[in-house]
């Protein structure tokens, strides 16, 4: 006799635990066809159809283990909007269930519990345990991914913590972006499982603080992280979340190059008109990473999460230092509010990036940058590239030989002392001027504002005055060690108004901000010296001192910003390829270019328009090319066949490459 559709869930319970042939008694003795009827069965009515009492007690536990599932489900389909039929919810949780079809594209799914298979513990979290494993895919294909399983006492899963990790599946479920970490799908076993991309390198924490012989991570890369992470955190913002949980430990290593915001089990949904969340209860939050109105209020927005990145900021520049350590919870925000204390300037970040970080640390939400300005921000305070071109041995500089890569973290042309770091040691550490060049505009001896927060900054480069240097294409520029190269002829433009304002904030850090003495680093300073001196303190034998290293002319740049009215230049500012910057019509065309292309600065569009003389269509897809280059680790070349392959749709191309790095 075939079983009937509505008691096919009792055939499935009692095959799985080899109790098949009670199928039948079950059904027409006890009349049982819903699993409540079992409240209503004694132990002596399975005696009387023949079942032990081992037996008895496997059913005993495998409807226990069905009824949690169901409800499971039902929290599930609630949460998850009620994609899965209704009858479905009563089928075994091993089954099959269809996929839930996701409105940006993604496949995120319900996944069959045998098709994940879980391998090596890579950690543990307050509510699960992470393990890496293997999904096989309907086609036979098998991925690496990340399972995290709801942690499942005897009693079952708490409440709180089934609610929180299904709020965390839900809220995954809705996310798609190349610095989010993708949730794949969700198995509704015991226990449940979120299946999710595979960070292969571990938390960015991690990476920061492990031991020697791991070389520290170049300075370059840290500023290309913030970039990503600011990229995904104003994606978030977009969505109408706020993550709250903003920290290192919380972002994971996709790539050598590429990170994944994740941990999304304090992500809320931002409410109400004044676009903030009010935590309802006692939970546990990281006080170090908080803004005080958090602290204070239990009140998260966007700004508090721009905080956030600013501690983050922080421990990246730290080596992953603890923010306020040994500092008591209860003292941080006294410190924060009544001192006005802020973290200090750790010695890896430029005082660009540090002013960057205090204008995040800004008392008032509202005085706070958001996202996608701080994208912009970091773009200008990204540290200059070059190279060594003689050996450097003075006592107490930074050692260099020639040819070594160098990123240059403080330096400005009116200072002959630099500081920056050794792309071949790692070392960072004070050097002549003189003793580097800066490859970012092509290798040549080059000296502009280095470090965009000088008060010499300007908008200054050398070149010819009918602006060749904008000419020199990309490919042909070397690149340092390791690096990908950021930009070059934006550089070319010296600081935006955008970096003037935030470096204008608050006091001028010198190493210690407005900090109390007892909270600056005790660690060891970088080889080099303290400060900049205003003397070169260099005497080499081979090399004499150079008091300043000749500088070729400087070309002014036109640019609307630079003229007061009554300038000469001020009303017909034009750019060295045509399209007066005034013009409306090219005003126009930045801003297309701009709206197309997710991430990019206005000063790269009107870059990225001249070099192809205001052809919007080829700017945005040499644009989009740069974007998906940046992150990932393929050539231009492949780049731009991928693109063409997903019809210039960028996110789609970026998707592509992160799952095929
Ligand atoms: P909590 O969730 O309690 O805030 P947590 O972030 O430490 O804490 P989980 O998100 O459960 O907890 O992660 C536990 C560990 O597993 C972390 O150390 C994390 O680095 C690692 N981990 C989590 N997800 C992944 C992933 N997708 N790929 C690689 N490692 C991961």
């Amino acid at each position: 006799m075939l079983p009937e559709a509505s008691s096919l869930w009792l055939l499935r319970l009692l095959r799985d635990i080899q109790l098949a042939q009670f199928y039948q008694p079950i059904l027409e003795e006890l009349n049982v066809t819903r699993p409540e009827h079992f409240d209503f069965v004694r132990p002596e009515d399975l005696d009387n159809i023949g079942m032990g009492r081992p037996a008895q007690r496997r059913l005993a536990e495998a409807l226990k283990r069905h009824r949690s599932g169901v409800k499971y489900k039902n929290w599930v389909y609630k949460i998850l909007g009620g994609f899965v039929p209704e009858q479905k919810e009563t089928t075994s949780p091993s089954d099959c269930l269809p996929c839930l079809s996701e409105p940006e594209g993604g496949l995120k799914c319900l996944i069959p519990e045998g098709a994940v298979c879980r391998g090596e513990l890579l950690g543990s979290g307050c509510f699960g345990v992470v393990h890496q494993g293997l999904w096989t895919l309907p086609s036979g294909q098998s991925i690496p991914v990340a399972v995290k399983s709801l942690r499942v006492g005897p009693e079952g899963p708490g409440g709180t913590e089934l609610g929180d990790f299904l709020r965390e599946v839900s809220i995954m479920m809705k996310l798609e972006h190349p610095h989010v970490l993708r949730l794949h799908g969700l198995v509704l076993g015991q226990p449940l499982q979120m299946v999710m991309e595979l960070a292969p390198l571990g938390s960015l924490h991690s990476r920061l603080t492990a031991p020697a012989p791991t070389p520290p991570l170049p300075v370059a890369l840290l500023c290309l992280f913030l970039r990503q992470l600011a990229g995904a955190m104003a994606y978030l913002g977009s969505r109408g979340l706020v993550h709250r949980d903003l920290a290192t430990r919380n972002l994971l290593l996709a790539s050598q190059r590429t990170i994944k915001v994740a941990d999304f089990g304090l992500v809320r949904p931002l409410g109400g008109t004044r676009g903030r969340y009010v935590m309802g209860g006692p939970r546990p939050i990281p006080y170090a990473w908080c803004a005080p109105e958090s602290l204070r209020q239990g009140a998260f927005s966007s700004a508090s999460d721009v905080w956030m990145f600013g501690v983050t900021l922080w421990e990246m520049f730290s080596g992953g230092e603890e923010p306020w350590a040994g500092v008591p919870p209860y003292l941080i925000l006294q410190r924060l509010e009544k001192d006005r204390a802020r973290l200090p300037k750790p010695p890896l970040c430029s005082r660009a990036l540090y002013s960057l970080a205090l204008h995040c640390w800004a008392p008032h939400p509202a005085d706070r940058p958001s996202f996608s300005y701080l994208e912009g921000l970091l773009q200008e305070a990204w540290p200059s590239e070059g190279r060594c071109v003689r050996e450097v041995t003075e006592p107490g500089a930074l050692r260099m030989e020639p040819g070594d890569p160098v990123t240059v973290i403080e330096g400005s042309p009116d200072t002959t002392i630099w500081k920056g770091q050794n792309g071949r040691t790692f070392k960072v550490g004070n050097f002549p001027a003189s003793a580097v060049i800066l490859t970012d505009l092509g290798g040549s001896s080059v000296t502009y504002p280095v470090h965009k927060g000088s008060p010499a900054r300007g908008e200054r480069c050398r070149g010819n005055t009918d602006g060749d240097r904008e000419k020199v294409k990309l490919q042909d520029l070397p690149l340092a060690r390791g690096q990908r190269r950021k930009e070059p002829l934006q550089r070319m433009k010296g600081m935006s108004k955008s970096l003037e304002s935030v470096l204008s904030l608050g006091p001028r850090p010198t190493g210690g901000g407005s900090s109390p003495p007892e909270l600056r680093h005790s660690r060891a300073v970088p080889q080099g010296l303290p400060d900049l001196p205003p003397h070169p303190p260099f005497i080499s034998s081979s090399q004499p001192t150079q008091p300043h290293r000749a500088r070729p002319p400087l070309l002014k740049r036109e640019s609307p910003h630079n003229h007061r009215p009554g300038e000469p230049g001020a009303s017909k500012a034009t750019t060295p390829f045509g399209g007066p910057l005034s013009d409306p019509e090219w005003q126009r065309k930045i801003i297309e270019v701009e709206l197309s292309v997710h991430g990019v600065t206005h000063q790269e569009c009107q870059v990225a328009l001249r070099t192809t003389g205001g052809d919007v269509a080829s700017a945005i897809r040499n644009l989009k090319v740069d974007q998906l280059f940046h992150l990932s680790s393929r050539s231009r070349a492949d780049c731009r066949r991928i693109l063409e392959h997903h019809h210039w749709d960028l996110s789609a191309a970026s998707r592509y490459v992160l799952a095929r790095p």
